[in-house]
């Protein structure tokens, strides 16, 4: 993916490393850049374990989860940066949705991975979908010449949340991870707080393999990860 630049936003900090990590990783090896925003901490809804520690405070939370968060972005060669928000609920007030789309301008990615629409079971990923949505289209100016500064307009895939089905994800791509999966567990071995994930995600990317192994009859593949296109591709010919 030489020269070309991925952008991941996660309305929690974690949230990259479960769903995206694979790919970060699989873009950077092969000569990609990659940028991981995280909104919030997710100091409030997904620290529990942290909080058990006695005389845990909001600030110290929020500092081991910004250096796990960077050390996992590291393991998959990207960049990360934290917008810190606030989480449960998270707020992208008008502010944080031009600091998103002057982010976009200057970094001008080719593709942008983020939350589907819909979450049954978390209020703050919805409202990440919605933020990187606007910013994105902030930032291409509706496909035509504008008044203001933009970059062209990038690639926009939802990420695979928890409990597919119920948040209407519908796989259209995979991302063969086979290669730098090793990388990815060394991410999500990063996130100390949330070790019950780590297990869960390795499995739901032997189960993806498994579906990649189906529809390409490519053996050789073993991890993956699945992605949803939210906007057509275009190419050339087919
Ligand atoms: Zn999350």
């Amino acid at each position: 993916m030489s020269g070309r630049r991925m952008l991941v936003v996660g309305a929690h900090s974690a949230d990259f490393v479960w769903r995206s990590a694979g790919a970060v990783a699989a873009h950077t090896e092969t000569g990609g850049e990659a940028l991981v925003v995280a909104l919030s901490y997710g100091e409030r809804g997904e620290s529990g374990v942290l909080w058990q520690q006695e005389g845990q405070t909001e600030e110290n939370v929020k500092r081991i989860r910004h250096e796990e968060a960077a050390k996992a972005a590291a393991a998959v060669g990207a960049e990360f940066r934290a917008f810190d928000l606030g989480d449960y609920p998270l707020h992208v007030g008008p502010e944080a949705i031009d600091r998103l789309a002057e982010l976009m301008r200057d970094f001008a990615p080719h593709v942008v991975l983020t939350h589907p629409d819909k979450d049954p079971f978390n209020p703050d990923h919805p409202v990440a979908h919605a933020a990187v949505a606007r910013a994105r289209l902030l930032t291409a100016g509706a496909g035509v010449a504008s008044s203001f500064r933009t970059a062209p307009p990038p690639e926009l895939l939802a990420f695979e949340p928890h409990q597919p089905e119920l948040c209407g994800f519908t796989p259209t791509v995979f991302v063969d991870i086979t290669s730098v999966f090793e990388k990815k567990v060394e991410a999500m071995s990063c996130m100390a707080a949330q070790k019950y994930l780590q297990e869960y995600y390795a499995q739901r990317a032997e189960h993806r393999g498994n579906h990649a192994r189906k529809v390409t009859g490519n053996q050789a593949i073993r991890q993956a990860e699945a992605f949803q296109r939210l906007l057509p591709n275009v190419v050339g010919a087919l």
